[in-house]
């Protein structure tokens, strides 16, 4: 069972039980645009206790928001009560919501007339606001008056540029006009709220659209936790478009910051600060790092090191980055690509474990206590043996380790 069938499961199962029950939002958006939808929600009149109480497998999502998940065939459905909300006093989360009895009424809290729709199990769609006149031309629009919408939940303005790039839509000009207006408001937003929708531009074929967005908006300055840096008032060079194309999820975070004036140094405190967890925050820290400072040549020796201090990977994503950054021309990294496979396909150990010795093996060998040596020596012969200049052969490294080992401590 896919997760469409698993969805339209629990339609039927609770309208057989006597509820109303729909596909409700993105997925009926994303099923009308002919696209294969993120995730499936249902809502229904039946209480979150009631659907509890119906499906032997069940989540407590958000119960005091009404929403429960349900796992049909192994899938995760949220299905939420009808309901309407009051104000997001905190950025967050509606401060208290209202259970209804009519699907237009849920329908009517959601953001944009194409996130209002519902579908019954036969196909047929509940489209009060125009939600599919709007899918035919391709624009976003809040359901009801902009401004108001913008000011219960600011956060909808940050989804309004979000699915326009994600869609490929424009907004449409009273939203645009009200989200200049309100864009102050942004600055009682949550990061992790912020983070979670830039996560999802990230995933859009041409993020650039979002960002500039962001910028040409006047919302950058009051995103939290943007507003807190020192930003130009446009994205500085290169042009936005580096961040499209085939650029991965790290490469558009550091991207996103180097366009933000963020200096490589600076870069895993700021993803921090969004919240990202500390080691994908440093690993990208790492990656601009390496980017910024990627050479336009590069000598065998040197890049064989790289390769085995950062992974081939991890190199071909820096200079990938590099080009991206307007650091190196494409000629130049179409070279160091090149030659980068070539090297990795030369070098007779790429990783430290691969190394045919490790530091107890030496310290075994040369009847002496661990110390610094150890590690100075095992750099030396995992060098050696990386350039060419000593087999990976196990009774040779040790007798090679001992004798640099010994020299290396007669040292002052
Ligand atoms: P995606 O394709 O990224 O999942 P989505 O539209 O499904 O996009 P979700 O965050 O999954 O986005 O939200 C599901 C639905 O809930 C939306 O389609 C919309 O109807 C409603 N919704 C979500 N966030 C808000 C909000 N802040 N204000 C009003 N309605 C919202
Ligand atoms: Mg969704």
């Amino acid at each position: 069972m896919d997760p469409c069938q698993a969805a339209l499961s629990i339609v039927k199962e609770l309208r057989e039980a006597g509820f109303q029950a729909y596909l409700v939002g993105g997925c009926v958006r994303d099923r009308l645009l002919g696209k294969e939808p993120e995730d499936y929600d249902v809502c229904t009149d039946a209480r979150p206790d009631q659907v509890e109480a119906l499906f032997p497998r069940t989540i407590a999502t958000g119960i005091r928001h009404g929403t429960v998940t349900v796992i049909a065939a192994g899938h995760p459905v949220e299905v939420t009560t009808f309901r309407v909300e009051g104000a997001y006093r905190d950025g967050r989360r509606p401060d208290h919501v209202r259970f209804v009895g009519r699907v237009e009424e849920d329908l009517a809290r959601r953001d944009f007339t194409i996130n209002a729709m519902a579908q019954d199990p036969e196909g047929a769609i509940i489209d009060p606001f125009g939600g599919r006149r709007d899918l035919e031309r391709r624009v976003i629009r809040t359901v009801g008056a902009a401004e108001d919408r913008f000011r219960e939940d600011a956060l909808r303005m940050v989804r309004a540029v979000r699915l326009a790039a994600q869609l490929e839509f424009s907004l449409h000009p009273e939203t645009e006009a009200a989200i200049r207006r309100m864009a102050p408001d942004l600055a009682r937003l949550s990061v992790e709220r912020v983070t979670q929708e830039l996560e999802k531009v990230w995933k859009a074929r041409r993020p650039s659209r979002a960002v500039a967005s962001l910028f040409r908006l006047g919302m950058m300055k009051h995103l939290p936790p943007f507003h807190r840096w020192d930003l130009p008032s446009f994205p500085r060079p290169p042009a936005l478009d580096a961040l499209d194309g085939a650029a991965s999820r790290r490469m558009r975070w550091a991207l996103l910051l180097h366009l933000c004036g963020q200096k490589p140094e600076e870069a895993a405190g700021r993803l921090k600060e969004l919240r990202l967890p500390r080691r994908d925050a440093e690993e990208i820290g790492r990656l601009y790092r390496s980017a910024a400072a990627w050479p336009s040549s590069l000598a065998e020796e040197e890049g064989k090191r790289r390769i085995f201090r950062d992974g081939i990977g991890f190199c071909r994503e820096a200079l990938e980055l590099s080009r991206r950054m307007g650091v190196i021309d494409e000629a130049a990294r179409l070279r160091q690509v090149e030659a980068l496979n070539r090297w990795n396909g030369e070098m007779p150990i790429r990783r430290w474990e691969e190394l045919a010795v490790n530091g107890k093996d030496l310290i075994d060998a040369a009847g002496r206590p661990a110390g610094p040596w150890v590690g100075r020596t095992l750099r030396i012969l995992a060098d050696a043996v990386i350039l060419g200049r000593l087999p990976n052969n196990h009774q040779l490294l040790i007798k090679e380790g001992v004798r640099i080992g010994r020299d290396a401590t007669a040292d002052p």
